[in-house]
């Protein structure tokens, strides 16, 4: 049997690896295939690729925008999207510059707290156009100002917690749209992570493709649901471990492993789409 994971983090989010050592300890899982979502950027994918293709393995293009719907953050997977698009790399460019202000905003808070953290220090181990509360939470621990990443995330930095600035997302409607003019599908990532079913009709109306049934944070009872969910409407399944790097001194990919038949679905699928528009790299 051949698997894949489709859903993992590097270096060009807030993932700890780079794209090269995603793939070895892809190599390592026995994993046939592997997609890179990276929270709004799709920079890793060049090198992600590169790296695949030198150890045979099959790659997919991907992403994971931040979005909302009906005043719920949702997580929309884009997969198989041109890595080129330029209204993709705009609109993402755009949503970078949000996160890169919001974490000067995160450190002033911080300040006024009486954590004395310098931004330069959170951009200097982020490193990447596309930065996020992990990458404050790993500069307070590595300045010691912290005992752990728990700890800066239950004191500070969780939603409600004093140094929390709520972020501005693009609308889940726009972030299908944007994902489908690149050429790729649109997939609900870890619906069972959110509790945020009731928003299912209405991402389906707007054309979602897909849903992420198998996720580490999901159990078997949520990914049969989910199943059954993308069964009543007609979706993709996807699956995909979350991977950011070692997690508990063992890395999260490979621990959720999708059969391979749902990667040739999805693959059949951006193919009618590419046939259905015509134009469309
Ligand atoms: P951001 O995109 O900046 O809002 O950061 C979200 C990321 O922070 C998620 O992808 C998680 O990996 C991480 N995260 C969120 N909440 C926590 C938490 N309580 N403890 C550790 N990491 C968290
Ligand atoms: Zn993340
Ligand atoms: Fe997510
Ligand atoms: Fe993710």
């Amino acid at each position: 049997m051949k698997f894949a994971d489709l859903h993992l983090h590097t270096q060009f989010s807030d993932g700890t690896f780079t794209p090269e050592e995603l793939v070895l300890h892809a190599q390592k899982q026995g994993l046939a295939c592997i997609a890179l979502t990276d929270h709004d950027t799709v920079e890793g994918c060049v090198r992600a690729a590169a790296a695949c293709a030198r150890v045979q393995m099959e790659f997919v293009t991907g992403t994971e925008l931040t979005a909302e719907h009906a005043d719920t953050e949702v997580h929309v997977l884009g997969y198989c999207v041109d890595t080129h698009n330029q209204v993709l790399l705009d609109r993402i460019g755009q949503f970078q510059s949000v996160r890169q202000r919001r974490i000067h905003e995160m450190v002033a808070a911080l300040n006024r707290l009486g954590v004395p953290l310098k931004v330069e220090a959170v951009f200097a181990l982020a490193n990447c156009k596309s930065p996020g509360r992990p990458h404050v939470a790993r500069a307070m621990v590595k300045e010691k100002l912290i005992g752990s990443l728990d700890e800066a995330f239950e004191r500070f930095l969780k939603r409600g917690r004093p140094a929390w600035v709520p972020k501005t997302k693009m609308s889940a409607l726009e972030s299908v749209e944007l994902i489908h003019q690149a050429g790729g599908l649109a997939v609900m990532a870890h619906p069972g992570l959110n509790r945020t079913d009731e928003i299912i009709p209405d991402l389906v109306a707007a054309g979602l493709d897909g849903i992420e049934c198998f996720h580490t944070k999901h159990s078997t009872v949520m990914s049969e649901r989910y199943l059954e969910i993308a069964e009543k409407y007609g979706l993709l399944v996807t699956g995909g471990s979350d991977c950011h790097g070692y997690s508990k001194n063992k890395p999260l990919i490979g621990t959720v492993r999708l059969p391979y038949a749902y990667v040739e679905k999805l693959r059949a699928a951006q193919q009618r789409l590419a046939g259905a528009r015509p134009g469309q790299p």
